[in-house]
Formats: structure tokens, sequence, C-alpha cells
């Protein structure tokens, strides 16, 4: 599939999936130099692939009649910093949520681990800009997630399967914590927790045959 082919084909399962409404997010898969993104305010549902622009790593049109989504300053802000190869990010609800009521999603559920942890939510700054773009740097140190106050969630990965399969998780975990505030008080996992099912993930139990 190319990187166009595959910005339609997850911008439909985000709609898909309720991550995304209408134009509300945007993604982006790189290769080499050149990155593909969703166009500027498009549905993300029913893009084309001529639709989505091709933009070079230096933020310039390289193919492509629409413009780059807004916010395709903050993907190659990442891109600079990271070794990502795909950036995913929506107006999820349960992810705005807590990105506008909390400074972090405490890691309540041990897959938060796929995520680095902890998920820091970014300084709010108006969308586009390079203060939020730099705030999102910041804050995905180190992790494959992050939240933007007052605004959605970003996720990274090797590929846009896998950058799309954090923002399913990130916001899953984001509704397992919310949908907890509302039953009593979750539970964060220690650190020593978190340290044990590193272990236990790196030593899997190894099932030995019967003879
Ligand atoms: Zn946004």
């Amino acid at each position: 599939m190319s990187l166009r082919e595959q910005l339609c084909e997850y911008g439909r399962r985000a709609v898909e999936l309720g991550l995304v409404i209408g134009t509300s997010g945007n993604l982006s898969v790189r290769q080499g130099d050149l990155v593909a993104v969703t166009p500027s305010g498009a549905a993300l549902d029913k893009l084309t692939p001529e639709m989505c622009p091709i933009v070079d790593v230096d933020g310039y049109l390289v193919e492509g009649e629409l413009q780059p989504s807004s916010e395709t300053p903050m993907h190659l802000a990442v891109y600079e910093t990271t070794g990502a190869q795909a950036v995913v990010h929506t107006h999820s609800v349960f992810g705005t949520v807590v990105a506008t009521t909390m400074t972090e999603l405490p890691p309540v559920h041990y897959n938060a681990l796929l995520l680095g942890g902890v998920v820091k939510v970014a300084e709010y700054a108006t969308y586009g800009t390079p203060e939020l773009a730099a705030n999102v740097r910041a804050a995905l140190e180190g992790k494959q997630a992050a939240l933007m106050a007052n605004h959605g969630g970003v996720t990274i990965g090797a590929t846009l399967e896998q950058a799309f399969e954090a923002t399913r998780l990130l916001e899953w975990l984001c509704e397992v914590y919310v949908r907890g505030l509302g039953v009593g008080k979750p539970a964060i996992l220690t650190e020593e927790q978190l340290a044990a099912v590193v272990e236990r993930s790196l030593n899997p139990p190894r099932f030995p045959r019967r003879p």
C-alpha cells in the first residue's frame, strides 16, 4: 500500500471507530525525507490518495493540490526528534476529557507501558503553532503517546498501523481511567508493579511440550 493509500485506509478506520469526527484529526506517514499527510479540512473517511499532500521534512509541499493539515508542523517536529515513521492525532472523546482535566494520565493498567507508562499532557498552545509542536515534542520524549491540553491526543509508531493502534490504546486507557473515576478512586500502578510487568514480559514462561 502506498503512503497515501495508507492514509485513506486509516483515516476511514479512525472515523469508523469514532476516534475522529469528520475533519477533527490528522495522520501522517513518512518514507525517507518525504511525509504523506492528510489534507486540511477534509473528512478523514472520504479521502482519496490524490487528495493527500506530500511534504518534505523541511515543510515544503512536494506533491498534491490540497494544503496539508494545519497540524503538519507538529508532525514534522515529532519526526525531527523521534525515530517515528508515522504520527496519528485525534480529538477522541476520552483522550480529550483527560487532556482537559489532568496534567498526565496515570498508569492504571499495565498496558500503559506500551505507550511508555505515564502519558504526559502537553501544555496548551494554539493549534498549528510552533509552540504547540514544541510542547508536544517535549511531552513525547521517550514515549509513544502524549495528550495535548484542551485539544486531544497524539501517538507515534514505526508504521502507521502501530501509531494507529497506539491511538486506540491511548483512548482505551483514558476511557478506563475516566469511567473508573465515576465508580471510585482508580488505583495507580506503582513503579515496582510496572517494573515487574517489564521483567515478566522479558522472561515469558515457556510451556514444555508433553513428551
Ligand atoms: Zn487537533
